[in-house]
């Protein structure tokens, strides 16, 4: 007895809490950087996950450490050590190039929370009152949805509701170094958290300017600089850390999504200014540092710390622009086209203001599976092993997708 798409969807919509709408596809396998749905139809994929499968679908690597810890050990909690975790905590210390501690979690915004409980530690042990223990972030930032985190997501929109809010958080706009002094001015910031590029946000790139000023600024006033990588690291600007591109050295990296490139992990790395910080009992979560997503995370970093991977990061993202760049000529669709590295957004102009999700729907039509950055801008993030054949076909499909929709 086989089960309808249609029927599947109808599940979807009678047993999930309805916080997400679904495109009307059912994904069934993937390889490489395409999918199939459960009709059979294949999809190029520029989505990957959400910037989360940096190696493609079913990367023989990842399977092969999958499968091989999966017959080994799978879970020890935290009470006992076991070598995969340790491993990897190894490998991601020596390629930060500033972290000397590592705690794991399951997912960014566990990871950012550590880093906000981590900040508050800090400014404690230093003597600082609670008034003197804010975070500051950025408008147009997303650093995930639990009660902190969400509530240093600069963005109303997911604040709604959800009053009463956790005090000792400020924001401030983002690439505007002044704007970010005076809110420090107080000397009562503890930390600074800043995603080098945001993503749900719109796919902005900080400046140079920026990023190194807040640096400057957190050494000024005794605030240490958070850098949320959760989606930009891990290869995706075609640095393995986003503020290697940047040369700032942070004293806290937060990371996720691609870390267990599918299998869900995620960590938050501390350099030597924080790293005694937090004490024996001071924080924790039961699958952190587990076997499974620990041995695939292991597998997933030696790839993607391939200069040939790095390289074609670089390569890839020149043809994506270039041919953005030539649909806008012909079709007058995006006012902006930015990012970094694989992680590319497309604004769309005011004429087609609000679209970006009516887009996705035509490109699902014509065979690609993308991503938007609020309703206004397209995102592009694919795996960063994607070779030319897909490129070139993801484009062309993309083409017909956006031709089709200027023809309405
Ligand atoms: C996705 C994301 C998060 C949240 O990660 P989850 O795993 O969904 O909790 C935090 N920060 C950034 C920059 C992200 O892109």
């Amino acid at each position: 007895m086989t089960t309808s798409t249609a029927d599947l969807y109808a599940l979807s919509e009678r047993y999930y809490l309805p916080v997400y709408r679904p495109r009307r596809i059912v994904l069934d396998h993937g390889r490489g950087a395409r999918i199939w749905d459960r009709d059979g139809r294949e999809y190029i994929d520029f989505g990957a996950g959400i910037a989360v499968n940096a190696l493609g679908h079913a990367h023989p690597a990842l399977i092969a450490a999958l499968t091989e810890q999966a017959g080994k050990l799978w879970h020890t909690s935290n009470v006992f050590v076991s070598e995969p975790p340790l491993r990897l905590a190894e490998q991601l210390v020596g390629a930060s190039r500033f972290a000397e501690k590592v705690f794991f979690c399951n997912s960014g915004a566990e990871a950012n929370e550590a880093a906000i409980k981590l900040a508050r530690k800090w400014a404690t042990a230093q003597g600082r009152e609670p008034e003197r223990r804010v975070i500051l972030s950025f408008r147009g930032s997303f650093h995930g949805r639990t009660l902190a985190a969400v509530t240093a997501t600069a963005q109303p929109k997911y604040h709604e509701g959800f009053e009463p809010l956790p005090p000792g958080f400020r924001y401030s706009d983002f690439n505007d170094l002044a704007a970010a002094e005076s809110a420090m001015a107080a000397g009562d910031v503890c930390a600074v958290l800043v995603e080098p590029v945001q993503g749900e946000g719109g796919v902005t790139p900080a400046t140079g300017d920026f990023l190194h000023g807040l640096r400057a600024l957190c050494d000024r006033h005794g605030a240490l600089l958070i850098l949320d990588e959760i989606q930009c690291g891990m290869g995706r600007t075609g640095h393995l850390f986003a503020c290697h591109g940047y040369g700032v050295t942070p004293d806290v990296v937060t990371l996720a999504k691609a870390l267990g490139s599918g299998f869900p992990i995620g960590a938050m790395l501390v350099g030597a200014k924080a790293a005694d910080a937090m004490q024996f009992g001071a924080h924790g979560t039961t699958f952190g540092g587990n076997p499974l997503a620990a041995a695939v995370a292991g597998a997933a970093l030696r790839e993607l710390s391939s200069p040939a991977l790095l390289a074609n990061v670089e390569r890839q993202a020149q043809t994506i622009r270039t041919e953005l760049a030539a649909l806008d000529a012909e079709l007058g669709l995006f006012a902006d086209i930015r990012g970094r590295g694989l992680m590319l957004g497309a604004q769309l102009r005011e004429a087609h203001a609000g679209k970006a999700g009516e887009i996705l729907d035509r490109c699902v039509e014509h065979g690609l599976l993308t991503l938007q950055a609020g309703p206004d801008v397209l995102r592009f993030v694919p795996a960063l092993n994607i070779n030319d054949v897909d490129v070139a076909e993801g484009l062309a499909r993309l083409r017909a997708a956006l031709t089709a929709f200027v023809r309405g």
